[in-house]
């Protein structure tokens, strides 16, 4: 495959931003990221003119792919056209802040920011203006973005930077426990009940494998919160209209979280972050509470022209049964190819999400721990000596998951079964 193109474009990269990039995980493409000149329907074609099948969808935001709508184009060129931003208030802001809060059964109000990691920053200073605490509990091997209370390794007793550039001071007043580990929550609430602001876990963990909750583990997590006062805030970033459709992950749950993380669909392909949920919670933030938030670029209107009409389009259309229904095929197909011949391997993943884990036992994970043991090496062969030669894009490291998007077809899956048939 030539990708002349992509390789004098990396290493003029190279010269100007730090690893070629501007976000660190694309750099793990090998020997170097193709660059991308342009997407089509459920494709990406390079810069070298390689046509792939792409189910990395901008690692989330693409519920529809690439080709939008007519609607959702036409309002875009509008909102860019009619001067882009204006520092004060614009009506679509509302449009899609109702149509949040009419579909999300726990948000009762919202402020938009413009990335995930803005909206778990301050969800995290929001649950601590609130509650007037100051720990957060994380799940191991969630991710909740590029912030200092959550780039933290290790477990509850000894709490550690994950990042050069944390305080150490910063990681204490965050817990690490396993997912799905209920005594381990039991045992932080008993040791710092009291000082604990709120629990953040990503409703299905989404970027270490996919890692489904166990039966009663969400329901367990609201419990104990309501019981010392602590609050729930799901992130769901990566879940938010895609798992449970319209009514997020926590719709399909059943749980009723008092704070809701949004970030990627909800911007329908541009930059976004949103934080949701009890209005006497949200009313926190400045101006009407104590708690600092802001932003210039805040509530863009090109984001939440792109976000409204995409959430319009996915509620009018079988948007969530292509999508869901296509993922089902795919984790259907790889399934038998798996049992076939690759047992020790295991397919996981739910609607439009789906991932091939190289553990080595062949259950679903049920923590990062599991995920931890995959064969890294292998799952590198398999991807790029292999499922990249064949023209599909897969997510760039072994732990991140991949998405359907409406735009494709069972065509695409076709081709992709058969290429992990070679490949695995
Ligand atoms: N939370 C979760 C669950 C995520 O998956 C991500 C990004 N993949 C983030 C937060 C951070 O979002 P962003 O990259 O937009 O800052």
């Amino acid at each position: 495959m030539n990708d002349d193109n992509s390789r004098d474009l990396y290493e003029r990269a190279l010269s100007v931003m730090p690893g070629g990039v501007n976000s660190a995980v694309r750099a793990a493409i090998e020997p170097y990221p193709f660059f991308v000149q342009k997407g089509d329907g459920g494709h990406v074609v390079d810069a070298d003119g390689n046509r792939y099948i792409d189910w990395v969808m901008g690692l989330g935001p693409l519920l529809l792919g690439h080709d939008l709508p007519e609607q959702v184009q036409a309002s875009i060129q509008q909102k860019a056209s009619e001067g882009p931003i204006y520092g004060t208030p614009t009506e679509i802001e509302v449009d899609l802040a109702e149509f949040v809060v009419r579909h999300v059964p726990s948000v009762e109000k919202v402020r938009f920011v413009n990335s995930g990691t803005e909206a778990t920053t301050s969800a995290v200073r929001l649950a601590r203006g609130y509650t007037g605490r100051n720990k957060i509990v994380v799940n191991q091997g969630g991710y909740h973005g590029a912030q200092e209370s959550t780039l933290v390794e290790g477990d509850h007793e000894n709490p550690a930077p994950s990042s050069a550039g944390v305080p150490q001071s910063f990681a204490e007043h965050t817990l690490p426990v396993p997912f799905n580990d209920e005594e381990a929550v039991r045992e932080v609430f008993e040791e710092h009940g009291d000082d604990i602001a709120a629990v953040m876990t990503e409703p299905i963990l989404g970027n270490y494998g996919i890692v489904e909750p166990a039966e009663g583990y969400h329901e367990f997590l609201r419990e104990i919160t309501e019981e010392h006062g602590s609050l729930l805030i799901f992130d769901e970033v990566i879940t938010g209209f895609r798992v449970g459709g319209l009514g997020c992950a926590q719709s399909e749950f059943g749980i009723t979280p008092d704070i809701t993380t949004f970030g990627k669909i909800v911007g329908g392909g541009f930059p976004v972050g949103a934080i949701g949920g009890r209005a006497e919670i949200i009313e926190q933030f400045a101006p009407s509470g104590p708690v600092f938030q802001a932003g210039t670029f805040s509530g863009h209107p090109v984001t939440m022209a792109a976000g409204l009409e995409t959430l319009k389009f996915a509620a009018a259309n079988d948007v969530y049964d292509h999508v869901n229904d296509l993922g089902d095929q795919l984790r259907g197909g790889l399934e038998e190819i798996v049992a076939d011949q690759a047992p020790e391997y295991t397919v996981a993943g739910t609607d439009s999400m789906f991932k091939v884990i190289f553990t080595r036992d062949g259950e679903a994970p049920t923590n990062a721990a599991d995920v931890q043991n995959a064969e890294t090496d292998r799952w590198r062969r398999v991807f790029w000596g292999q499922m990249k030669d064949q023209n599909v894009f897969l997510s760039q490291n072994q732990f991140e998951c991949q998405f359907v998007s409406y735009n494709h077809t069972e065509d695409d899956v076709e081709r992709t079964l058969e290429a992990y048939k070679d490949a695995l």
